[in-house]
């Protein structure tokens, strides 16, 4: 195949691609977000084709299905593997597919190198070191109290060295874990390494060769607190599978959320504890994100749903008179939308004026939650604050309130989904909901 340099514009937004350039990106509508990319291949890009492979048709009935895919024909390995990490086989459906492409993103620090150095430790395999050197890494191990002999090191940031060694030792590794995407470059591709013409070229090379090869490959990819996700976004459309890893960094607790995946579901989270000897996983059970086991003023708990599983999560809210012009909003663990709503839905229909005070609302454990059956529990915990008193709740938890529900613009309760699974969730650890049905009777409790 001849190659031909040639332009190809990227959005820097959204990660899908054009021909040519605009002022606007027509998938995303976000102004001035196309990037020029010069690409070798960019036209091989979505093909199947493999380099160095004629073209075949291929009858149906000739291919036989793998009867059994835990063995592929050869019996080298099984197709499908288990990372020997429960949580990180619940979040990728059964366990690592031969040939599967992960991106594995994060905010720098968060722990991505612990969780991917103890699943080495796990099942062994390749670590490319394109950031850090084979002694830091060594020292990582010893920290994490791993065996040594498992690790196979790759000190490069070329693309081309990673592609040769994958293909001179030839299946003898399961996964390859690539650290970070972001230092990686290719030889024959221009651009500075992190560039989104190195990154996304680098990464063609690395899906290409886990095709050919059936190695598992593990795309680290930084992603940062400005939330310029370019790179990561980009990749998202090019590898099978997407692991976000959050958390907040000086908190204890990560969750480990799946966004695109071609072999599983994707509403799965793994949950895990950041501790001395690295990541430990949690269980169900052991997940309690409550901070205070007594009751508080501006404190109630609800249950969120993380895929299939419940989640005990505390809400805290601090209502304070303002002194500014605008009163301070600010929410960590939910969305900023989302929360400004809540405010002005609690300052109409519990009639409070909280257009003079500050309020600031906090998830315990610093996970984040997109899952609207918090509401009724963020109006609690500001009401709370507000009015300087704690909510009775039920049960044998009481004082600390127990709220579930989306809250509508007129303040009703609606019910949540999955409802009766989060109930029995608390009913199992000894505490009660409060049945509420408009939050208007958050005044007499
Ligand atoms: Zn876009």
């Amino acid at each position: 195949m001849k190659k031909v340099s040639e332009s190809i514009f990227v959005c820097a937004n959204c990660g899908n691609e054009f021909s040519k350039w605009s002022g606007q990106c027509s998938a995303c509508h976000e102004w001035n977000s196309l990037k020029e990319i010069k690409s070798l291949k960019s036209k091989n890009l979505n093909s199947k084709k493999r380099r160095g492979q004629e073209t075949e048709i291929k009858n149906l009935g000739k291919i036989q299905s793998t009867p059994n895919p835990s063995f592929d024909k050869e019996g080298r390995y099984q197709n499908i593997f288990s990372t020997e990490i429960k949580e990180f086989d619940r979040v990728l459906g059964k366990g690592i597919v031969r040939g599967q492409v992960i991106l594995f993103a994060g905010e720098p620090g968060i722990g991505k190198s612990t969780l991917l150095t103890q699943l080495i430790g796990k099942i062994g395999g390749l670590y490319v070191a394109a950031e850090e050197t084979a002694e830091q890494i060594a020292l990582r191990v010893e920290r994490l109290g791993l065996d040594k002999n498992k690790f196979d090191i790759l000190e490069t940031n070329v693309v081309e060295e990673i592609e040769e060694i994958i293909e001179r030792t030839n299946n003898v590794f399961k996964i390859v874990v690539v650290d970070s995407i972001q230092m990686v470059s290719c030889a024959e591709s221009s651009g500075t390494p992190g560039s989104l013409a190195q990154i996304r070229e680098s990464t063609f090379r690395l899906v290409e060769m886990a095709k050919k090869s059936g190695v598992a490959i593990f795309i680290v990819g930084h992603v940062t607190k400005e939330g310029d996700i370019a790179g990561p976004k980009m990749l998202e459309h090019m590898v099978d599978t997407v692991l976000y890893f959050e958390g907040e960094k000086d908190g204890e607790l990560r969750i480990l959320r799946v966004n695109k995946n071609r072999f599983g579901p994707t509403d799965e989270v793994g949950v895990f504890k950041m501790e001395e000897k690295g990541l430990r996983e949690i269980s169900s059970e052991e997940v309690s994100l409550i901070d205070s086991k007594m009751p508080q003023i501006g404190s109630t708990i609800s249950v969120v749903m993380e895929g299939s599983r419940p989640l005990l999560v505390e809400i805290q809210a601090l209502v304070t008179e303002s002194f500014s012009q605008i009163p301070k909003r600010i929410f960590s663990g939910i969305d900023y939308n989302r929360g400004q709503l809540l405010v002005a839905v609690a300052q109409k229909v519990l009639s409070i004026p909280l257009y003079k005070e500050d309020v600031f609302v906090a998830v315990s454990g610093g996970i984040k939650i997109s899952d609207p059956g918090v509401d009724l529990a963020v109006i609690g915990a500001i009401y709370s604050s507000y009015k300087d008193k704690i909510i009775m709740g039920e049960g044998d938890h009481k004082g600390s309130p127990v709220l579930i529900g989306e809250v509508s613009l007129l303040g009703k309760v609606r019910k949540v989904r999955m409802a009766e699974r989060r109930e029995r969730e608390i009913k199992s650890l000894g505490m009660e909901m409060m049945k509420i049905e408009n939050i208007g009777e958050l005044k007499k409790v």
